[in-house]
């Protein structure tokens, strides 16, 4: 890879120079968008399922398929009543997790079930720790074996929480994290229909999206040295934004390109994608939950 990680299709497309998406004082533009968990879980699991067609990582896929289907499962159990709801229920994340590992259980293979075994009979105070570990992004003291099954409970009450409090209102700035929970996100999405064109962030963890113009970086806001990265063509659906300025990047998938994309599932389907981007020195600037950084 040059200058240009993939060859033939590894160019800039000109992001900068197309045309403008609709204004953000349209009257369709919100600032922050909850989608609906139920519809959102049951996309991601489609589109993962569709994904793991030929792909190296079916298996995975699939087992990430089949969490996104409990967890919409789960959502009547989820809580979130008013703003002091399950926000502050603290704890209420771990009957999730016991629920969760219960129903995913009997369709895994089994050394998933094992490492299920392990996380539902981790002690009390133990599970606790691994927990916080997780939401401080301190992902290297959580076996990765067990880590995304813990953040898709912790991540279940936390998107159930946002929904049922109000609405914060939102300034004029831009956020690299979620303006709503603090996490970073997993991938930019270009939307589609009354939002044709324009550019949210998905949060790895409230699963809400918080709107950013294009063609700047989600880090740093830099707009001087960004540069589009894609394993085909230059209108590949999943592209790396890579920043020159502070070296970071992050996916963006344009539901323009593929009306069925989703960021948790499109991004997960590209790992291959991150791996020759960060051999080029760029460091991810957002995370997925089935594929948490070591
Ligand atoms: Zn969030
Ligand atoms: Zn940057």
């Amino acid at each position: 890879m040059s200058q240009h990680p993939m060859p033939p299709g590894g160019l800039p497309s000109g992001e900068a120079s197309r045309p403008s998406p609709p204004s953000s004082s349209s009257p369709h533009f919100a600032p922050l968008i909850q989608p609906d968990l139920a519809d959102l879980y049951s996309r991601r699991a489609a589109r993962l399922r569709m994904l793991a067609e030929g792909h190296d990582q079916a298996d995975y896929l699939r087992l990430a398929a089949r969490v996104a289907e409990v967890q919409a499962s789960l959502l009547p159990e989820a809580g979130g009543s008013g703003p002091t709801g399950a926000m502050l229920q603290q704890g209420h994340w771990g009957f999730l997790l016991d629920r969760l590992i219960e129903r995913l259980a009997p369709d895994v293979p089994a050394p998933v079930a094992t490492h299920l075994a392990a996380l539902r009979d981790l002690p009390e105070k133990e599970r606790l720790c691994t927990a916080q570990a997780l939401t401080m992004g301190r992902f290297d003291a959580v076996p990765a074996a067990i880590a995304p099954f813990l953040w898709a409970a912790l991540s279940l009450q936390r998107a159930s929480a946002v929904r049922a409090a109000p609405v914060p209102g939102s300034g004029p700035a831009e956020h690299a994290s979620c303006p709503l929970c603090g996490s970073a996100p997993v991938a930019s999405l270009i939307l589609t229909g009354d939002r044709q064109g324009l550019r949210y962030l998905h949060c790895a963890l409230c699963e809400s999206a918080w709107h950013m113009v294009r063609a700047q970086c989600t880090n740093c806001g830099a707009a001087a040295e960004l540069d589009y990265l894609s394993f085909d063509t230059t209108e590949a659906t999943v592209r790396a934004e890579s920043c020159g300025v502070c070296h970071g990047y992050l996916k963006v998938i344009s539901l323009e390109r593929d009306r069925h994309a989703e960021a948790v599932a499109d991004d997960l389907a590209t790992l291959a994608l991150d791996h020759a981007v960060t051999a080029e020195g760029y460091q991810r600037t957002g995370f997925n939950p089935f594929a948490l950084p070591a």
